[in-house]
């Protein structure tokens, strides 16, 4: 018999499926067959692999509807978010078909010969995710990673493995080859370590917290694999007293609790100048009591329940003792549901400190431009951030020296699949997206031709 997890529903916690644990034995299985298919695949035309990309997006832009419902079951994420999630799953394979028609590499002037250079694929690359954002993140590394020539591993999280199973068996209709996108379902501790101990996986991208994730280059290292780490992050929103205050307060809502602040890149300290502190919270109250959280089967819900029990306890804990300066409103019900919560923090206190992963955001003031950007860079991440001023000088000033791989400016705006994305510090090493995300799965060979 075949060993199981169970999935629940996150809105009603009701238990609603099975999924499979593959074993160790499963796992090497599944590579061997990469590592097979692999080399056909990369033997292929570039126009043919790119083809077979835009086959495997119009696929999925087929089921948006379909893996967006499944995405409301399994993870609670609201309807409307969900779809989008899935549409980005499209666009961001539609994206990186342009690439393979596009690795060009280099010819160096040399004498006595023709140098050039080649992007050559790893191999098989692993790919292991996180629960939050279950469809997207794995998308920004498994399509990059196909279109360089590369087969892939994808592990999903435990609690939601569902869109990503699905992903995988559209790849199939869309008619890639079997086995070349091959999603496994099990533990992090079987499944993930395996691809980071199994020599013919070439390279790992991992996005998850950044405890697991030092242990996961840790790994690479003694396999003298790359690694690209996506961790966490405690993310700064800062509001300078020369703000549109009013713009600033309506949009932090969202910028933290979005998918139910269970998003890296959540903003989850706001930083307001004293000056303008009193009157920053003033507008804030109110745009936090219209933030719609609720059924995620609503397309006017903003907000679901967060993932799991356990991770509501995890995020309750952190307003034991807090100054809770005001709350938003939640459902009643079986499900994870936690109404949003606005603390005022001091600087050392963990809630100011710690990721969250939850609709909780610290709010502390700040001095002069000097003092906020200390307070922006005084945590041990590095992911994202936002900066409310309408000084350019200072804009430029502060975003050059805020610590942190994502900044907008009078935004809150991170992703956008053309654009590079990663963290600075213990948020992580590498980039993901952006015009160079298909040569990060190459490696450079050159080649010298003596004339
Ligand atoms: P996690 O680290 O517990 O798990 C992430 C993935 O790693 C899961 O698939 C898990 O099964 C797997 N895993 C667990 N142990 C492993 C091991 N020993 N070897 C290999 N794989 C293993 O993280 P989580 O709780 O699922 O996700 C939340 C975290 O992810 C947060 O800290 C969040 O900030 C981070 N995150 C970062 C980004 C980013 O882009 N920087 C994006 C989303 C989430």
């Amino acid at each position: 018999m075949t060993a199981t997890f169970t999935l629940i529903d996150p809105s009603t916690g009701q238990a609603f499926q099975e999924v499979p644990r593959a074993s160790v034995e499963e796992v090497d299985e599944v590579i061997a067959r990469a590592v097979a298919v692999q080399r056909t695949w990369a033997d292929l035309a570039p126009l043919a692999r790119a083809d077979a990309l835009r086959r495997f997006a119009r696929v999925v832009e087929e089921h948006v509807e379909e893996l967006a419902r499944l995405e409301v079951r399994n993870s609670g994420h609201p309807i409307e978010s969900a779809r989008w999630e899935a549409s980005h799953v499209a666009q961001v394979l539609n994206f990186y078909a342009g690439a393979p028609e596009r690795l060009s590499g280099q010819q160096i002037p040399v004498s006595g010969g023709l140098d050039v250079t080649f992007h050559e694929p790893y191999g098989v690359v692993g790919i292991i995710v996180p629960w939050n954002f279950p469809m997207t993140i794995a998308s920004w590394g498994f399509a990059p990673a196909l279109a360089a020539g590369n087969a892939v591993v994808l592990k999903p999280a435990e609690l939601t493995s569902l869109t990503a199973v699905r992903l995988g068996e559209l790849a199939v209709e869309a008619g890639l080859p079997e086995g070349l996108f091959a999603v496994v379902t099990g533990a992090g501790s079987v499944v993930g370590e395996r691809f980071v101990t199994h020599p013919d996986v070439r390279k790992v991208v991992f996005t998850g917290s950044t405890e697991v994730g030092v242990s996961v280059a840790a790994g690479c290292a003694q396999g003298l694999k790359p690694v690209t780490l996506e961790l966490g992050g405690k993310s700064a929103n800062i509001v300078f007293d020369d703000a549109d205050l009013e713009l600033a307060a309506q949009s932090a809502p969202a910028s933290v609790f979005d998918n139910a602040g269970q998003d890296c890149c959540a903003r989850s300290r706001i930083l307001v100048q004293r000056s303008v502190y009193d009157r920053f919270l003033e507008l804030l109250e109110p745009a936090v009591a219209a933030w719609q959280v609720g059924d995620p089967r609503l397309e006017s819900t903003q907000m679901g329940p967060l993932i799991s029990a356990s991770h509501r306890d995890s995020v309750a804990s952190f307003l034991d003792g807090a100054d809770v300066a005001f709350r938003g409103s939640a459902p009643e019900g079986d499900g994870f549901w936690f109404a949003p919560a606005v603390v005022l923090a001091d600087r050392r206190d963990r809630i100011a400190q710690e990721e969250i992963f939850g609709p909780v955001v610290a709010v502390m003031p700040f001095d002069d431009e000097a003092d906020g950007i200390r307070l922006a860079n005084d945590t041990v991440y590095g992911l994202a951030g936002s900066i409310w001023t309408e000084n350019l000088g200072r804009a430029m000033r502060v975003s050059r020296a805020v610590k942190s791989g994502v900044l907008s400016v009078n935004s809150h705006a991170s992703v956008r699949y053309w654009t590079p994305f990663g963290g600075m510090k213990a948020s992580g090493l590498g980039r993901e997206l952006g015009p160079d995300a298909a040569e990060h799965f190459t490696e450079t060979k050159n080649v010298f031709f003596a004339t």
